[in-house]
């Protein structure tokens, strides 16, 4: 029987999460679920998490745990590629969802502050070990500490890295023009420069829709670089029916910036026996994407029954050595810009079933699923890069 902390160390927990985001409430969310839910537990964070700092999406076959909070669900989305290839994509068997940040938090918070074994502490983390040192004194774990506040450097030269790096606007109109069931997944008519250019858009009703101008590069750019794409976007590009919105007819009422590393370089795990690295700081973001929330539940359901049963699976992490050289050799087509890569995701959607592309992307598709997905993109390219990334590894 664990108590909220140990009585003769009052700073000593079962378990620290330290990096109360995404990952860490999640997990917490799940610990609460299940046998473990007695462990003492510490959630360390320096945000209150009161603003909406994120807009996450997915999607998935089904329910999520947070179905409660989904604040949109479609089921179908807009491509538009290269060529002229322009097309209201049906996605079959899943459900592209949307969680905003906010309402992720003031339902998950008041979840696991209603468990008396979670404690919270707003403090700035200095150090994680087996102790996590903070401004507000330090703290031990007996068991485990979980970390999300760690970030790797991806600065090794022996391995492809790459940033997503995007900047959105919530816009809200004048007049009803958004259709609120026709999200845009990816809009590659925006001006490439030699690397991966797009935008989304996620209506939230007919006139609040988030535009999100995003890129793959390995390189920033100016915050009024972001700003000027989003403008043109939305004045020039962006049409809904045959109506186009006017200069005069939007305000910015929210904006969103994110950094999200794009990676082949081993995360280290366990960097101590005691200390397990959890959401972007253990390696969850998929490489070749930049999407990390469906990938981290599903980690974190995996690592939550690990700690039940008392077996080591490390991080929860599903580690595939066939898809994780496929994301390489991805990166390594970007990164060279073998080809253009609008391209590349045009041909992916046009030539397959989008269900499959998902599919795909999610990492549930079978050795052959993934050859006849393959098949469709340009091959010089690809042959070139596999080559590359094989012999970088044999040498
Ligand atoms: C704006 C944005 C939008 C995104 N949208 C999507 C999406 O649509 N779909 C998708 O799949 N992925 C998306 N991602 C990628 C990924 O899902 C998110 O980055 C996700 O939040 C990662 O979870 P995390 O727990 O690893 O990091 P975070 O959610 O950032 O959590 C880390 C926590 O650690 C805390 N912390 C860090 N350092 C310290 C310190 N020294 N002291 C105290 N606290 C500290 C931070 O305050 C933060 O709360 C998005 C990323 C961003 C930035």
């Amino acid at each position: 029987m664990s108590f909220k902390n140990n009585q003769n160390s009052p700073n000593t927990y079962d378990y620290i999460i330290a990096g109360g985001g995404m990952a860490g409430l999640s997990l917490a969310f799940y610990l609460n679920q299940s046998s473990l839910r007695n462990k003492s537990i510490l959630i360390i964070d320096r945000d209150v998490k009161n603003t909406n700092d994120h807009t996450w999406c997915f999607w998935e076959k089904g329910q999520s745990p947070y179905e409660e909070i989904i604040a949109q669900k479609w089921k179908g989305v807009w491509f538009h590629g290269t060529d002229n290839f322009s097309q209201f994509l049906d996605i079959q068997q899943y459900t592209y969802k949307m969680i905003r940040g906010i309402d992720f938090y003031n339902y998950v918070i008041p979840i696991l502050k209603q468990n008396p074994n979670i404690t919270f502490l707003q403090a700035d983390i200095l150090e994680v070990s087996e102790t996590v040192k903070t401004n507000k004194g330090d703290f031990y774990a007996s068991e485990f500490v979980f970390d999300s506040s760690f970030r790797s450097k991806y600065n090794n030269p022996d391995y492809h890295n790459m940033l997503q790096h995007f900047k959105g606007w919530v816009i809200e109109t004048s007049k009803p023009v958004f259709k609120v069931n026709e999200p845009t997944l990816f809009d590659f008519r925006t001006e490439q420069k030699n690397e991966l250019r797009f935008v989304y858009v996620l209506p939230h009703s007919e006139t609040k829709a988030l535009i999100e101008f995003t890129i793959f590069s390995d390189n920033l750019i100016e915050d009024l670089e972001y700003e000027f794409y989003l403008k043109k976007y939305i004045e020039e590009t962006l049409k809904v029916g045959d109506y186009q919105i006017k200069p005069e007819e939007y305000q910015i009422s929210e904006t969103e910036f994110g950094i999200v590393p794009m990676s082949d370089e081993p995360h280290e795990v366990l960097p101590m026996t005691k200390v397990i690295r959890i959401g972007t700081s253990g390696g969850y973001v998929k490489a070749s994407t930049g999407y990390s929330f469906q990938r981290s539940q599903r980690f974190l359901q995996r690592l939550v029954k690990s700690l039940e049963q008392n077996i080591d699976i490390k991080n929860g992490m599903i580690t595939n050595h066939w898809k994780g050289f496929l994301d390489t050799v991805l990166l390594n087509v970007m990164l060279k810009n073998r080809t253009p890569q609008d391209e590349i995701f045009t041909r992916l959607f046009k030539y397959n079933k989008p269900s499959q592309v998902l599919k795909f992307l999610d990492e549930d598709t079978s050795f052959f699923e993934d050859v006849a997905l393959i098949n469709t993109v340009p091959k010089p390219p690809f042959i070139k890069a596999a080559w590359n990334v094989l012999f970088k590894k044999l040498f």
